[in-house]
């Protein structure tokens, strides 16, 4: 007769089923217990409930899921199976969980006792345990080394701890079999006859294991994965295996599965000689595709590179980003050293720097550089409980200590991130202070931590006056170590000009992006070659500063009066864009994040990530295509969790007010009585002397100066959870997820602001409602009106921001806020004004003269010094010198 084989559901795991991941994550509980009812109503006899994800305390989690299935008799009444990797979570299971539990699993891999411990933990409450077929030395692979583990491990459990032999249930390791590797080819027999020897030879033990596996190399063909699961239970089972991890409402029965099929993974499970000229994997790989459903395509994996020697497979392991086997590879070096410190030295150290040969030859891009980095902080972190418990070790010798910061009030850190990562791989010790820092705390930390050189970073304009200023700080407080300045708005004219006077102690570098990170520190480093460089640095800021001040001489401007003159008067011909659908603002809580991720122009995205070029022919592209697909599937694949799991929210906020020009202003009225003046913008004319009838454009020349005309303004965000979930994946070493997850959000706050804006020109302003504009023409901005940003060129003030903020209140509508430099908090966002004239195009300022600075200081209600502050990079002329002429 057969044995009653038990069904373990497998749907309660977080790393198995993304459904369940998706509601954990949410905290979307009670539809989390729909999942195991629907487990226990499709027959499973016992749920496995599994919670080790990085995005979740796995303990709470744990606690709060089984406590509360508790409350449910119809899911209570089937025993739970607490699975996890780490012993903290299952001990807050076991103390949740009423009637009996099995624990999922314990075993020998660090060692005799610690797993007697474990054993007694669970003895005491009145746990069954899972005991996986693993021993100090590896995962059990053989059926030899199955018996040899299970044996020993059942002598320890019964004759020692005193375990009763009925609650011990043995994981022999079920492997995947078809991967094109021989050796792999006998695992699923291993199995079996293990399975079989067990049962014949420790009374009362059972055998489980998670079916899955066996399947591996088919990931996305899941006709055929579900026929190798019926298959291999069906031996399995005849030999003895009790119960197993597996959906079990998914499966074929043995008999109905096609009979050719049938055959072909029958002769994978039970490794029988070969029927044609072709090895049984490979025909079967064959046919696979033939029953592929509609979704998916038989992926078969590639694990040839497994054969090789462990140092290569770490050093394959890192060039390729796969953390796959790291744990267990750099487990297998760390057995083979002397010291678990040798690992980093050795085997590690050497395969990052196959990745910078790699990286600086142009071989390997930075994603692939990030991703090198995840494996290997996953290794270390596996190695330093060994390096811990060692106390008397050195320490790590890393190459130098660097701090980094994002400046007060600028918010990015995007390309710093990138930057610290790189920095990393190199064996750099990076001290991250994070965004929003300011000068006082950067220098304190430096000073505390003994660091090398410090590396500042900034995204806005005004974020170059901080830069100054910590420059300044740093020759007040008597530091002489490296600064380096980095992000989208420095420059290396900026640097040489304003920041390297400010501190002249030590050097200043500008390092223009991040692959060029890893040289400049080096070089600074260097014991042998540091004087030679920050000399050739100071040389070469000297030159830029004369050639800045020859510059800065010709360009003499219009006056402010002669700009004026020749302003642009909008076609009297052309009609106004007209009354908007309502008047005021209008908030939106939640848009859609699948409508935004349709809108998303992905050209940036790869430009955030250094891989120039236009989307889709990247993906194409001779040199950076490989590097671009990879990142773009993988930005396919979170981009799906994103909007499936809900991970950001996207709120926006919209107004249209009746307006108009008075000068270089625009008035903007409560009412259409437009006597009632509720704000005001103020922008900024063109000073550079127009030949051929241009005009000396300012933005509020797009706006009647008579009649009924109308303005616009926006504030979007998607970036609600960016932190939050960028945290997450940092805290658990993933750096790389942590900046795809704050790349895609930047994305969906830009097509936000796409996608508002085509709502705006067809409906809710509706100057435009028979635009037929496809994503490319969206993307080209090739529509009626513009949405200039404030900070940009055609506006570079931000503090223009607080008015636009003020009048759509976009902290109540969208939870959006400025900080001290106007910028916007959460990251992902983007704002501006709407103009909506067919006359409207994005310009440049360009520089302005002491006139307009005069002018525009008495409109904003400044002093003339601060408005050279908020205009500073805009400025014809050096405010300084300016200052000190009057003095004189
Ligand atoms: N599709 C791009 C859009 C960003 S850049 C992305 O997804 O990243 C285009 C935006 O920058 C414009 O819509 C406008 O808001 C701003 N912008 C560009 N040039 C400008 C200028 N000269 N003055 C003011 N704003 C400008």
């Amino acid at each position: 007769m057969r044995p009653v084989f038990i069904n373990v559901g497998e749907r309660t795991n977080v790393t198995g089923s993304a459904k369940f991941r998706k509601l954990v994550v949410e905290g979307d509980y009670s539809a989390a217990l729909d999942v195991a009812r629907q487990q226990v109503e499709a027959g499973a006899q016992i749920i496995d409930v599994n919670m080790d994800e990085g995005l979740l305390d796995g303990v709470v989690a744990m606690r709060t899921f089984l406590n509360l299935i508790a409350a449910e008799p119809d899911i209570a009444r089937v025993p739970v199976m607490i699975d996890s990797s780490k012993w903290e979570v299952i001990e807050a299971g076991l103390k949740c969980v009423q009637g009996k539990p099995i624990v999922n699993s314990i075993s020998m891999k660090e060692g005799e006792q610690a797993f007697r411990d474990h054993a007694i933990k669970c003895l005491r409450y009145g746990a069954a345990v899972v005991v996986m077929a693993f021993d100090e030395v590896g995962q059990a692979d053989t059926a030899a080394r199955k018996i040899e583990i299970c044996t020993r491990a059942y002598d320890i459990l019964v004759n020692e701890v005193g375990f009763p032999p009925e609650d011990i249930i043995f994981d022999p390791n079920i492997f995947a079999v078809a991967t094109g590797i021989e050796e792999h080819d006998n695992y699923a027999v291993d199995f079996i006859e293990a399975t079989r020897e067990i049962k014949r030879t420790l009374p009362y033990a059972r055998v489980s294991g998670g079916v899955s596996n066996v399947s591996f190399s088919f990931r996305g063909n899941e006709p055929v994965r579900r026929a190798i699961h019926s298959v291999f239970l069906y031996h399995a089972i005849a030999a003895g295996m009790d119960m197993g991890i597996v959906n079990a409402g998914d499966l074929p029965v043995y008999d109905d599965i096609d009979a050719e099929l049938r055959e072909a993974v029958e002769d994978v499970i039970l490794n029988r000689p070969q029927r044609t000229n072709v090895s049984n994997t490979e025909r079967l790989v064959d046919m696979a595709p033939r029953y592929k459903g509609e979704k998916g395509q038989a992926r078969v994996v590639d694990l040839k590179w497994r054969e090789q020697p462990v140092g290569k497979r770490i050093e394959h392991a890192l060039v390729n980003g796969i953390t796959e086997f790291i744990e267990a590879d750099t487990e297998e070096a760390r057995l083979a050293s002397e010291r678990p410190l040798h690992v980093i030295e050795g085997p590690l150290m050497d395969g990052m720097n196959v990745v910078g040969d790699l990286f600086g030859s142009g071989k390997m891009f930075l994603p692939q550089v990030v991703k090198s980095a995840r494996v290997m902080k996953q290794a270390v972190a596996w190695l330093e409980p060994f390096m811990e418990a060692e106390k008397a070790g050195k320490p790590r010798e890393q190459a130098g200590r660097i701090l980094m910061a994002t400046v007060k009030g600028d918010v990015h850190d995007i390309g710093k991130n990138i930057v610290g990562v790189v920095l990393q791989c190199n064996n750099y010790e990076v001290i991250d202070l994070g965004v929003m820092v300011p000068a006082d705390r950067i220098l304190d930390e430096a000073k505390a931590h003994n660091v090398d050189i410090i590396g500042l970073s900034g995204l806005i304009t005004p974020s170059l006056d901080e830069m100054v200023f910590v420059g300044a700080e740093m020759e007040r407080r008597g530091f002489d170590i490296p600064l380096l300045i980095g992000g989208a708005t420095t420059s290396r004219t900026h640097t040489a000009v304003k920041i390297e006077p400010a501190y002249r102690r030590g050097s200043t570098t500008y390092v223009v992006d991040a692959s060029r990170a890893v040289s400049v520190v080096s070089g600074l480093l260097s014991k042998t070659e540091r004087a030679k460089n920050e000399a050739a640095t100071r040389d070469e800021y000297i030159r830029i500063r004369e050639q800045y001040a020859r510059g800065q001489e010709v360009k003499a401007r219009a006056t402010l009066a002669q700009a004026r003159e020749n302003r642009f008067h909008i076609d009297p011909a052309q009609p106004l864009p007209g009354k908007p659908s309502f008047l005021g603002v209008k908030a939106f809580d939640a848009w859609d994040l699948q409508d935004l991720a349709d809108h998303i122009d992905w050209t940036p995205f790869f430009a955030s990530w250094e891989l120039i070029g236009r989307y889709p022919l990247i993906l194409e592209d001779e040199i950076v295509g490989e590097a671009a697909r990879d990142l773009f599937a993988d930005a396919q694949v979170m981009l799906k969790r994103i909007i499936d799991e809900k991970w950001f929210t996207a709120k926006g906020v919209v107004g249209f007010w009746p307006a108009r020009a008075d000068g270089d202003d625009v008035i903007v009225f409560a009412d259409e009585g437009r006597d009632a003046e509720i704000a005001r913008f103020h922008t900024l004319r063109q000073q550079i002397k127009k030949s051929n009838g241009k005009p000396n454009l300012a933005l509020s020349d797009f706006i009647a100066d008579a009649g009924d005309d109308y303005i616009g303004a926006f504030a979007v965000t998607a970036g609600h959870g960016e932190l939050e979930i960028a945290k997450r994946f940092k805290d658990v070493g993933d750096d790389y997820s942590a900046i795809l997850a704050t790349a895609l959000a930047d994305r969906l706050a830009e097509a936000f602001a796409e996608r508002l804006h085509k709502e705006v020109r067809t409906t809710l302003w509706g100057y435009a409602a028979d635009e037929t504009a496809d994503i490319d023409a969206l993307i080209a901005e090739q529509y009626q009106g513009i949405r200039p940003a404030p900070g940009y060129p055609a506006q570079p003030d931000h503090t223009e921001k607080a008015t636009l903020f003020r009048l759509l209140q976009a902290e109540d509508h969208a939870g959006m806020a400025l900080t001290e430099s106007y910028a916007m908090t959460p990251p992902a966002s983007v704002s501006g004004l709407y103009f909506g004239h067919p006359g409207s195009h994005y310009f440049g300022v360009g520089k302005i003269d002491l006139d307009q600075v005069e002018d525009y200081a008495r409109r904003k209600g400044w002093d003339v010094a601060t408005a050279e502050r908020w205009l500073a990079p805009i400025l014809n002329y050096d405010p300084y010198a300016a200052k000190r002429e009057t003095a004189a």
